[in-house]
């Protein structure tokens, strides 16, 4: 079960509901990484072809780096030959994978002001 998040700014009406955590349809895994860019869904793909095991989905809000961007940014973990590994997410509206994790005192990303994030319920 997922938490919902509402990201609002006072200042200049941004909102955003934030899906954070996991869902039900996470522990299928033709559904987990539609959230990935299309060339980390296909290393995600050719992983399970491989053998990749334990194959789960987290949502971690957070702030790029870059553009300002708040959104729940999907980590993929699996483990293969032992090992763990994880593919994480980019930045829906740059790309970029600069993330940061954030809980408060995120600056909006159109007027700067900070954010109020505030637990909206739960999803799944
Ligand atoms: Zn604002
Ligand atoms: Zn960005």
């Amino acid at each position: 079960m997922g938490v919902v998040y509402r990201a609002e700014c006072k200042n200049c009406g941004y909102s955003k509901r934030l899906f954070a955590g996991g869902g039900r349809n996470d522990c299928m895994p033709q559904k987990i990484g539609r959230e990935l860019s299309e060339e980390k869904q296909a290393l995600l793909k050719e992983m399970i072809s491989n053998g990749a095991k334990r194959v789960i989905i987290n949502r971690i809000i957070c702030a790029c780096k870059d553009c300002g961007e708040i959104y729940a940014l999907p980590i993929v973990s699996y483990t293969l030959d032992g090992e763990k590994h994880e593919i994480i997410g980019d930045c829906p509206k740059c790309s970029s994978e600069n993330a940061e994790a954030v809980e408060n005192n995120v600056p909006c990303p159109i007027c700067k002001a900070e954010i109020t994030l505030t637990q909206d319920g739960l999803w799944d």
